[in-house]
């Protein structure tokens, strides 16, 4: 049987995406073997984009059956690299909460790109001052973008970076000939087992730093909701999926919040008006949160859910 072809691009990224897919493992190893070819794979394969030597006057990314795209869009590069990999791949799948979402990187959309400048290169306090490079750097975007903003995008896999369960599940469903896979739209709250209680109203906010109360010798579903001890767990708001397919919250095993690092459970959702929301109904003002927009969409800046005020 002939091997599915794969392009795999990483665009505005941290390559964590591509360490979850090597952390797929063993399984892996025989897709590689029996099922899979990768044609294009810029972090462990060299392939120019213009030829091997430059000689080419046009973008040219090999044909492939699957497309995977890490990271978010964010300079004009990207743009082409997204387009060329949509025009080649019949299957374009976003991998990570920064392709999904625009995750981390899109915490820029605060602020414009002046601004950028002048900390980055000026204010910093890390940094000798000096002038933002203009020469054989590809120039920024306006801001920061999810792949879906750029190009058509057929399978979303979030997550910072995404469960390996989650990417084995959508190339096994590919290989049976599907041509959709979907992870469920269920909130991080709804996979996890601690102990809700349900009372109404939060207790004193807790930084994340402090402990929650807990038995370490006891397992996580013996500790109380990390909410309803007050800590702003964005579980609630945050898709779910860390904990692979039957697993426990990544964070919440280790007795710490979420963060949301899946981003939101739906397209179109608003995790800060749902979070900000429920935060009110629950006797506490959120206007009070000191960076709440950046807070609450920390992993999901993109798709105008971040912008610069005033
Ligand atoms: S989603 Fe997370 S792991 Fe993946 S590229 Fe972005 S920052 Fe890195
Ligand atoms: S708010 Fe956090 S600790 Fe509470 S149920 Fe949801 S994910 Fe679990
Ligand atoms: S608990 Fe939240 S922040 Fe932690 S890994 Fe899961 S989705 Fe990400």
């Amino acid at each position: 049987m002939a091997k599915v072809t794969v392009a795999e691009e990483w665009l505005n990224s941290c390559s964590g995406c591509e360490i979850a897919t090597l952390n797929i493992g063993d399984v892996l190893v025989d897709l590689l073997v029996n099922n899979l070819e990768f044609v294009h794979i810029p972090v462990i394969m060299d392939h120019k984009y213009f030829g091997q030597t430059g000689e080419e006057t046009e973008m040219n990314i090999p044909e492939a059956v699957v497309g995977i795209i890490s990271g978010s869009v964010r300079n004009e590069e990207h743009v082409e690299v997204a387009k060329e990999m949509r025009k080649k791949c019949q299957i374009l799948i976003a991998l990570g909460t920064c392709a999904t979402d625009g995750g981390i990187p899109a915490l820029i959309n605060m602020y414009d790109n002046d601004e950028l400048n002048q900390f980055v290169y000026k204010d910093s306090p890390t940094t000798d001052p000096g002038e933002p490079p203009t020469k054989n750097i590809p120039p920024l975007l306006d801001k920061c973008y999810a792949l879906d903003e750029v190009v058509d995008v057929d399978i979303y896999l979030p997550g910072c970076p995404p469960h390996p369960d989650w990417i084995t599940a959508a190339v096994l469903a590919l290989l049976e000939g599907k041509t959709e896979f979907a992870m469920p739209e269920r909130s991080v709250c709804d996979t996890c087992p601690t102990i809700k209680q349900g009372k109404k109203g939060l207790p004193d906010i807790k930084r994340m730093l402090q402990s929650p109360v807990f038995d370490p010798d006891k397992p996580i579903d013996d500790m109380r909701c990390l909410l309803e001890q007050g800590f702003l767990c964005l579980g609630p708001v945050t898709r779910a999926g860390c904990g692979g397919k039957s697993g426990n919250p990544r964070c919440i095993s280790t007795r710490m919040p979420c963060r949301g690092c899946y981003g939101p459970i739906r397209k179109g959702a608003k995790p800060i008006v749902d979070y900000m929301g429920a935060l009110a109904s629950n006797g506490f003002d959120p206007s009070t949160m000191p960076d709440r927009r950046g807070y609450l969409a920390r992993f999901c800046g993109a798709h105008n859910m971040l912008k610069k005020l005033g």
